[in-house]
């Protein structure tokens, strides 16, 4: 009889050739039990998804009785489903006036294929403006929009009219003109290895938008609902967007993202033609239960506050020869090695000694942090012990 580890090398689509082939049988809090009964920290959530742990009870249990009630009714935007209602008004009331119209959809990318073709139906425009680095999605808009040519050559052509700028440098802004419908980007970028913008940066690229009536659509689907330290990373910048887009952490575990935006601009949507985005599952019932369950956790037990301790925690403990530079806000951190070799020798060292960590897709030379947002000051010291024998183990 074949193993499940056969089975899925055998029968489900692999995306690389060396999966990591661990196997877990259930996971809670910080914790992840592979079928020996070996305990794994995740310290990268399962990338940015787990803010409040595995197996929240509170989540669960919203979960459940969703379940007993309905699951899928109707595609998006016909019937009152009371989970899809209640977790948009809570979202709204967290946001700032202009940003009043939840559209859910059913994952990060799609969010950002939505808030661009909004954007090309408001503005009436089609030239897009994105950064080098980026990373938003898979689908072939997202990849459009994604700056790194390794990934997305072979998929061309790829849409036309995008323009890259580098991320965090004012010059560059000059590249949005009267012709632009929107700059995509993210508040803090994930993949390029956890880039933390400067706040005149954030304000001039703003003003700029403002200036030229180009929407603004900010990307944090990696970086929003606590992770680094503020519920939006918006709010470390003084300025707000005309398109907010989230998912990972948003679900508490469940599949779902959203594009924000204000009545006004969401209603390009409506008309010339109608149905301007249409999703079947979008804001599926169970996953806006549990995502505003989740929601709530993380405001009622105050998560977010305890986020900047934890983070200068780990800037404290992670200091060694071989580290060259911990990057990043609250807890979506880098650490930078000298090579991915390195970086690589290290990482598969952790996850045998029990601490699940990755590297980024265009930062190969350094390893995400990114835990649950509940992980202790023990939990925090025992992962970077581990790390820390793992670097001393492999240095030159
Ligand atoms: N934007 C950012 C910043 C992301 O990190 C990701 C996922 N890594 C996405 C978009 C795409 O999200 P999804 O995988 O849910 O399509």
């Amino acid at each position: 009889m074949l193993t499940l580890r056969q089975l899925f090398l055998a029968n489900n689509a692999q995306t690389t050739d060396f999966p990591l082939l661990l196997e877990f049988e259930r996971a809670e809090g910080v914790y992840m039990y592979d079928t020996n009964g070996k305990a794994y920290i995740d310290l990268i959530s399962g990338i940015g998804v787990s803010n409040l742990g595995h197996s929240n009870p509170v989540v669960i249990n919203a979960i459940k009785e969703q379940l007993d009630k309905y699951m899928h009714l109707m595609v998006y935007g016909e019937y009152v489903q009371t989970p899809q209602v209640r977790f948009a008004e809570k979202l709204v009331s967290l946001l700032p006036d202009n940003l009043n119209s939840v559209y859910f959809v059913n994952s990060g990318t799609e969010a950002v294929e939505g808030a661009l073709k909004l954007s090309k139906r408001y503005t009436g425009r089609s030239r897009i403006v994105a950064c080098h680095n980026s990373y938003h999605g898979s689908t072939h808009g997202a990849l459009s929009v994604m700056g790194n040519e390794e990934y997305k050559q072979a998929y061309r052509p790829l849409l036309p009219g995008i323009d890259f700028i580098r991320f965090n440098e004012p010059a560059d802004l000059q590249t949005i003109t009267q012709e632009t419908a929107c700059v995509i980007i993210e508040t803090v970028q994930g993949e390029a290895g956890i880039r933390v913008p400067d706040k005149a940066y954030m304000m001039a690229l703003r003003e700029r938008c403002t200036q030229t009536g180009t929407l603004l659509i900010m990307d944090e689907i990696q970086a929003a609902l606590g992770r680094t330290g503020k519920l939006f990373a918006f709010e470390h910048f003084d300025i707000v967007p005309d398109i907010l887009m989230m998912a990972k952490a948003l679900g508490g575990g469940m599949p779902v993202g959203a594009f924000i935006s204000s009545n006004n601009i969401m209603g390009a949507l409506k008309e010339n033609p109608m149905l301007g985005h249409i999703t079947t599952f979008g804001g599926h019932p169970v996953c806006c239960a549990a995502g505003l369950a989740a929601l709530e956790v993380l405001l009622i037990d105050d998560l977010i506050a305890k986020v900047g301790a934890k983070e200068s925690l780990f800037r404290q403990l992670l200091v060694h020869p071989s580290i060259r530079e911990v990057r990043g806000k609250g807890l979506m951190l880098a650490v930078e090695l000298e090579s991915f070799a390195f970086n690589k020798k290290v990482i598969d060292r952790c996850i045998e000694n029990g601490v699940v960590v990755d590297w980024f897709l265009h930062c190969s030379n350094s390893m995400r942090i990114a835990p649950p947002l509940i992980i202790t000051e023990d939990e925090i010291s025992k992962a970077c012990g581990v790390i820390l024998e793992a670097i001393e183990h492999f240095k030159p």
